[in-house]
C-alpha cells in the first residue's frame, strides 16, 4: 500500500492527462497499482475514491472515529456486490449512536447511505454500504480480526499520529468502557473513574496503546486482553477527550 501523498499525484497527472502507463513511470509505481488506481479515480457519476484526496481535519477525524468503531467491533462485509460496514451501538448510548451517524455522513458526504437497522431493543446496527470501505479499511480480512494480523498502513499511522483523540474515543466507545472506582477512606467515599479498553486482538490493543502512547496517557494491562488507564494526570485527559459513554 503506498502513501497517501503518492496517490494524490498520481491522481493529478492522470487527471492532467498523463496516461497510466506514463504516470506509473513518472512516479517509480508498478503499472498495475497505477491502473487500480484509476479504477477510483472520479467519473460523471461516482464521487473519487477518498484515498486519492487530500482532506480537511473533520473528515481525518470522522475517518479515525469511524476506524476506532471498526477495529473495536465493526464488521466489513465484502461478500456483497457493494461492500457493507456495519457497527452496532448499545440503545443506551443515544450520544454515541449519533456521533456513529454524523461521521458516518461526514465521510461519504451526500451519498452517506446510512440505514439504520434495529437488531434488538437493546442494539441498533448502523450500515452503510460503500465501494471504498475495502481501501478506506485495509485492515479487513477472511476470519475474526483476533485470529489474523491487523496493522495499521503508513498512511493510517499518519493520520492517527496528527489526530489520536479520535482514534481512541472509537476504539473505547466500541470495545472500551469508563469505571467508577469507589473507594472508601476514614469513613468517607470517594470515586474515581477509570478508563478500559479490552479486545482479543493484540494487534488492536497495540494500536490502543500506541495512540495513548502519543497522547501521553500512562496505561498498563490489567489483563491479558484488556488496557487500563487508571492514573489521575491520564484519567484527567481521557475525561476532557472521551467522556462517560451516553
Ligand atoms: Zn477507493
Amino acid at each position: 500500500m503506498h502513501e497517501l501523498g503518492i496517490r494524490i499525484q498520481a491522481r493529478r497527472l492522470m487527471a492532467g492527462g498523463l496516461t497510466t502507463r506514463a504516470t506509473a513511470a513518472r512516479l517509480g509505481l508498478a503499472y498495475g497499482t497505477v491502473v487500480k488506481w484509476r479504477r477510483h479515480l472520479p467519473s460523471d457519476d461516482a464521487p473519487a475514491c477518498p484515498l486519492t484526496e487530500a482532506h480537511q481535519d473533520a473528515w481525518c477525524s470522522a475517518y479515525l472515529y469511524l476506524l476506532g468503531q471498526y477495529l473495536g467491533d465493526g464488521h466489513l462485509v465484502t461478500s456483497t456486490r457493494v461492500p457493507v460496514l456495519r457497527l452496532y451501538a448499545s440503545t443506551d448510548y443515544p450520544r454515541i449512536i449519533a456521533d456513529v451517524q454524523t461521521s458516518l455522513e461526514l465521510l461519504r458526504g451526500r451519498d452517506a447511505g446510512v440505514v439504520n437497522v434495529r437488531a434488538t431493543r437493546r442494539m441498533v446496527t448502523l450500515q452503510s454500504y460503500w465501494k471504498h470501505w475495502t481501501c478506506v479499511l485495509p485492515q479487513h480480512g477472511p476470519g475474526r480480526k483476533h485470529e489474523r494480523s491487523v496493522v495499521l498502513l503508513p498512511w493510517q499511522r499518519e493520520l492517527a499520529a496528527a489526530h489520536p483523540w479520535p482514534l481512541i474515543r472509537g476504539l473505547i466507545h466500541s470495545d472500551g468502557c469508563r469505571a467508577l472506582n469507589v473507594v472508601t477512606t476514614n469513613g468517607k467515599r470517594y470515586s474515581y473513574p477509570r478508563y478500559f479498553f479490552a479486545n482479543e486482538s493484540r494487534d488492536i490493543l497495540r494500536i490502543m496503546g500506541d495512540c495513548l502512547d502519543t497522547v501521553e496517557v500512562p496505561w498498563r494491562f490489567n489483563r491479558p486482553n484488556s488496557i487500563s488507564v487508571a492514573r489521575r494526570d491520564g484519567v484527567a485527559l481521557m475525561e476532557l477527550h472521551v467522556g462517560p459513554k451516553c
